[in-house]
């Protein structure tokens, strides 16, 4: 078996699948990617059906990318003939009591990148939405071109294509230590050891415990999240082509999102960062009561009629850093080694950021703006920072 590669990949959930594509667009054979569990596996971040992609963002240093996200799903989408993204609009929400705080960064931001957008009273919202039932106070943005992105089916896209072109990607082989020798690293796993020239490391949840060696740690704190199918009596009033995509902006421990009828006969949604503090070891797959009630008492007030009985609750895992910004870059003392974190919204980026990963790999730098996400950060190196995780 081959044993030195150009570029080695670990982990391959949504960004992994997506980096281990783009590298092989440029050198097939030369690629090998290595996942620690089966693939399509949902012990990570990247499991299920859908997950929310939009225009909209809190800040310029998103949204100068989120129109490129949409072009690197167009792309994958074209080569496998496959639909990844649907769209069905999407609402940001925000009850106010005077001023808005994140609708006012959305729109801003949304502005600043040219972005079509329509801020909405409450009685716009339910003339256009009648499923909401919301009070005087609420504030909203609108963008169209929000939707979903089918994960379970772009993971799998991702990784079909990238094997079409000649990359290696093995399940089931847990890379067991990662480490810098000279200009390029190498990978040992129970499998033997690899060589790479260059390495990305997209290993979510485990990924200081895969930078070990490597002299860096991100800090990172998971939660363990969960989302509710619900078998709403009118499921039909909640397809995409009648329902947004939603987020709830309430602020610590009561925000909330969802999404229309996709990829099983129910609605869905969550609350965001409702969950406890765990580790990739710790977390259990049991839904948490307390999340669980949140998440009901919250739709009945707000979309009634999107609560039925449940079908199922399913369990996710957050990584985030302190500021819940994303974390993409090069390592700056192995700079030959390069990663991502996803904050726990990094999902509807997989396409872009297996791309922004490949440039990085191929050519020690990307044609897009992601000096904010860089590692030497100081939200990332100063043991003093506060974390805030409400978005
Ligand atoms: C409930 C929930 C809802 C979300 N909703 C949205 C949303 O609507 N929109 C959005 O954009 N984002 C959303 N996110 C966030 C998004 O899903 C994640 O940011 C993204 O999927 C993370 O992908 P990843 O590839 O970085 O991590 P993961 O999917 O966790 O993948 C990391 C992979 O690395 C593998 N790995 C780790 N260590 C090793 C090793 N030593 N050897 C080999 N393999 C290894 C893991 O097994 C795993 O497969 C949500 C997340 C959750 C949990």
């Amino acid at each position: 078996m081959k044993r030195a590669y150009e570029y080695v990949v670990v982990g391959c959930g949504g960004i992994g699948s997506a980096a281990a594509y783009w590298l092989s667009r440029e050198a097939g054979e030369e690629v090998l990617a290595l996942e620690q569990f089966h693939l399509g596996h949902d012990k990570g971040g990247s499991g299920d059906h859908s997950r929310i992609i939009r225009l909209s963002y809190h800040a310029p240093e998103y949204t100068a990318l989120t129109p490129h996200t949409y072009e690197a799903w167009s792309q994958a989408e074209e080569e496998s003939g496959t639909q990844l993204v649907i769209k069905s609009g999407g609402l940001d929400l925000e009850p106010v009591a005077d001023e808005p705080k994140y609708i006012n960064q959305y729109s801003g931001a949304m502005r600043a990148a040219g972005i079509p957008h329509e801020e909405l009273s409450p009685w716009e919202v339910m003339d256009r939405f009648p499923q909401f039932r919301l009070d005087d106070g609420v504030r909203a943005v609108y963008q169209a071109d929000a939707g979903i992105v089918d994960a379970g089916r772009a993971n799998a896209t991702h990784i079909a294509l990238a094997r079409t072109r000649g990359a290696t990607v093995l399940d089931n082989i847990p890379v067991r230590s990662v480490r810098s020798v000279g200009d390029g690293a190498e990978v040992a796993t129970d499998g033997g050891t690899f060589s790479a020239r260059r390495l990305v490391v997209a290993a979510g949840a485990w990924t200081n415990r895969v930078l070990r060696h490597v002299g860096i740690e991100i800090p990172i704190t998971c939660t363990q999240e969960q989302v509710t199918y619900f078998r709403a009596p009118a499921l039909e009033e909640f397809s995409p082509e009648r329902f947004p995509v939603w987020i709830w902006h309430g602020g610590p421990d009561r925000s909330f999102y969802g999404v229309p009828v996709y990829g099983e006969p129910a609605t869905k949604a969550g609350q965001d960062v409702g969950g406890d503090v765990v580790t990739a070891d710790t977390r259990t797959f049991e839904p948490n009561e307390r999340v669980r009630e949140n998440l009901r008492s919250f739709l009945e007030r707000y979309i009634p009629g999107s609560v039925g009985p449940e079908l199922y609750t399913k369990t996710c895992l957050y990584d985030m850093p302190p500021d819940r910004e994303f974390v993409l870059g090069r390592l700056p003392d192995a700079p030959q080694i390069s990663v991502f974190n996803g904050a726990g919204h990094g999902f509807k980026f997989a396409g872009l950021a297996g791309k922004i990963l490949s440039e990085l790999a191929i050519h020690g730098e990307t044609r897009y703006p992601i000096e904010a996400f860089r590692v030497d950060r100081p939200a990332l190196t100063d043991p003093a920072y506060e974390p805030v995780f409400a978005m």
